[in-house]
């Protein structure tokens, strides 16, 4: 199996990216954030315990983020491999991921980090917020999706460094040109 993790801030363009990256390599895209939003607008019981804190841009419990992680993995056995996008986003979440592939006789093949500056952030879901109609890209909300990340998210960074499955490559590029680094980057997985 061919597990990655794309990693970085909102706004990195890792669901952009995951979409190229599994029509490629023919995996499952699994986006904790799309996951809650389709829960949100069905308005079933996991959705109306979230919606509020995603409204507020604030993270979802650990245990309600893995048990719905690990439920949708589990809808895919015979998938050659899962692009995770926005998720792991705290420690525990990447602990319990190991945890729960190990279970499986599988790993995480590798972690790739988009890394885009803040300025280049703020701009970019400025522009999605007149599209995308997400509560959370206004402005307000964006700075606290921005302070999660710093103060939980980015400590997921060097639990994957020291097990030497952390490389980055820069998102401020062009689509097309972040694609080509990134598979360059999976290649040698
Ligand atoms: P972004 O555009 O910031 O990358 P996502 O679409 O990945 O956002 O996630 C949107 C929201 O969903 C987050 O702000 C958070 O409320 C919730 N969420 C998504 N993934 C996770 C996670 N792994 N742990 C906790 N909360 C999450």
């Amino acid at each position: 199996m061919l597990n990655l993790v794309l990693f970085g801030p909102p706004g990195a363009g890792k669901g952009t990216q995951s979409e190229k990256l599994i029509e490629k390599y023919q995996l499952i895209h699994v986006s904790t954030g799309d996951l809650f939003r389709a829960h949100v607008k069905n308005q079933t019981e996991l959705g109306k315990k979230v919606s509020q804190l995603m409204a507020d841009g604030e993270l979802v419990p650990d245990a309600i983020t893995i048990a719905m992680l690990e439920e949708e993995v589990d809808k895919n056995p015979e998938a050659k491999g899962f692009v995770f996008d926005g998720f792991p986003r705290t420690v525990p979440q990447a602990a319990e991921l190991d945890l729960f592939l190990e279970r499986k006789g599988s790993k995480i093949a590798g972690v790739i980090a988009l890394d885009v500056d803040q300025l280049e952030l703020t701009k970019r879901i400025a522009e999605r917020h007149k599209v995308s109609g997400r509560p959370d890209d206004d402005a307000e909300k964006l700075k606290k999706r921005i302070s999660e990340y710093f103060d939980k998210t980015i400590h997921v960074l060097p639990y994957y460094e020291v097990q030497g499955k952390l490389n980055k490559v820069n998102g401020m590029n062009e689509i097309s040109t972040v694609y080509n680094h990134l598979c360059a980057v999976i290649d040698k997985y």
